[in-house]
């Protein structure tokens, strides 16, 4: 693509975004609502099935969450709402309608700041936030024929959309990435495209730079993973302006995004907006979000919790880290937890004073990425599942730096403390790998090593410096790895000199 092109046209991009909303139930019936069963139509019943006469009943808690996201994103969050009917026909939606909200939906207006890679900051805001019901999933079979699935019917899905501010590929998956996160700590949804619990749409024009109108829009699908949300942007922009470069006019359509081949391919053309005759949902009364009614909007805003984009800044504050290490923490709330505890237990062992607070930080900033984030994924578990508790974690920093373990019994020491849960101290005793700092234990062995390497000791006292090191190579060795070095190397030096 020539440089020249990117100067000329500017692309607009919004994105839509659908997440499946962790509750109990299913959002309109008593219905199971997991979107890992495997066995298919089991978590299902003729309300989430669609027969003709059943009565939907909103479920509270999907409306809760929705709430929590408004209040989150700093939207407006309605007091009064309704469900509308989106009438369109295809058989994953056997009702012939979808449940979803038109004209008053749960949140309206709110934003994401992104930080860009370069360190620029952008507010992406937000059009609206509501809630509907997710279709079935069907299966389509080689050689012909299709399954339904209904296990996914009538799943709270929450669907997003931004207003049409994205101008770089990269604001699209910072966006996607924090409302992710933001849809974590939230508890609200697992928010994964891998498993489609997080479906993200592109929407994207291009327009000659200063045009007061917005080119033809083209929309981008089943985008599994964001860096194909990103990878698709940068490719729509290069093929959309190199079509207007040329003179040719881009096409309105649904495009995919093919991962294999890097590239979006047409899939269907539009012609003009779908029609889908909403109306009011006549089977459930309109809503009033407010105390009376069961909704205790100051409670849901009490119980938010502290939001990636404002822990990330406390955790460059408070602990000084750079850009690599606080993203660690901010994209696993809980490791970020485990690490807040860590540091309080480590800074209490060590009794830290002013002077020494920032260097005791760091240390535990160290072990906790590299040691506990290895030993996940060594063991394959979860945080949840480790047994290290913080405070023995915090201890077996303590004792590492204390030079109580040895170096190489430090590794033995988490992984048996993984293994059992135990008090690190203990285990140090009960294993045998307390590091050996007394004089007279190691002079014993200083003695043999000395008789055992005459030409070793010979060159030292002929003023051979790294003579030295072999000899306490030697004794650490013959110590097998318990004694201290430092000790190790001063009785030698004593006995030599
Ligand atoms: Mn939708």
């Amino acid at each position: 693509m020539a440089e020249a092109t990117k100067t000329k046209y500017v692309p607009t991009m919004g994105l839509e975004i659908h997440a499946e909303l962790k509750t109990e139930r299913k959002m309109f019936c008593d219905s199971v609502n997991d979107p890992y069963e495997k066995d298919p139509n089991v978590n299902v019943c003729p309300v989430c099935m669609g027969h003709p006469g059943t009565l939907p009943v909103p479920n509270k808690k999907a409306i809760e969450l929705v709430m929590a996201v408004g209040f989150a994103l700093g939207g407006e969050v309605a007091v009064n709402t309704k469900f509308d009917r989106k009438n369109y026909f295809y058989p994953d939606l056997p009702k012939g309608y979808q449940i979803s909200q038109y004209d008053q939906p749960i949140v309206s207006g709110g934003h994401i700041e992104v930080t860009q890679s370069d360190g620029i900051k952008k507010r992406i805001e937000v059009e609206r936030v509501h809630l509907e019901e997710d279709t079935a999933r069907m299966q389509h079979e080689e050689g012909g024929g299709s399954l339904i699935d209904f296990n996914r019917s009538s799943i709270p899905l929450m669907e997003l959309v931004t207003k049409p501010v994205i101008q770089t590929a990269e604001q699209a998956r910072l966006f996607a990435e924090n409302l992710q996160q933001i849809l974590r700590y939230l508890s609200a949804s697992d928010a994964e495209p891998e498993n489609g619990t997080m479906r993200v749409e592109l929407n994207i024009s291009i327009a000659p730079e200063g045009a007061k109108e917005f080119g033809t829009k083209v929309e981008i699908k089943n985008l599994n993973s964001f860096s194909a949300l990103e990878a698709a942007a940068a490719y729509e922009i290069a093929r959309q302006s190199e079509l207007l470069e040329k003179g040719e006019r881009v096409v309105q359509e649904t495009r995919g995004w093919d991962e294999v081949n890097k590239r979006t391919f047409s899939q269907r053309v539009k012609e003009g907006a779908a029609d889908y005759r909403y109306f009011p949902e006549p089977d459930i009364p309109p809503l009033v979000l407010n105390k009376e009614n069961g909704f205790d909007r100051d409670s849901i805003v009490a119980s938010l919790p502290e939001l990636p984009q404002a822990k990330r800044e406390r955790f460059i504050k408070e602990y000084g880290h750079d850009e690599q290490t606080v993203a660690v923490f901010i994209a696993n709330k809980k490791l970020a937890d485990y690490y807040e505890q860590v540091v309080s237990e480590f800074l209490a062992w060590e009794g830290a004073k002013a002077g020494n607070r920032d260097e005791l930080v760091r240390l535990a900033t160290n072990y906790t990425v590299k040691n506990i984030r290895t030993l996940l994924d060594e063991e394959g578990i979860a945080l949840e599942e480790l047994k290290i508790t913080p405070e023995n974690f915090a201890e077996f920093i303590h004792l590492v730096r204390g030079g109580e373990v040895t170096s190489a019994g430090a590794r033995d020491l988490l992984v048996e403390m993984a293994r059992s849960g135990g008090d690190p101290s203990e285990i140090i005793e009960s294993k045998g790998l307390k590091q050996e700092h007394d004089t007279g234990a190691i002079g014993a062995i200083a003695d043999e090593v000395i008789a055992a390497n005459e030409a070793a000791v010979a060159d030292y006292k002929g003023g051979k410096e790294t003579a030295i090191k072999f000899l306490v190579g030697q004794l650490m060795s013959k110590s097998r790895g318990a004694a201290n070095p430092q000790v190790a190397e001063k009785v030698l030096r004593e006995k030599l000199d």
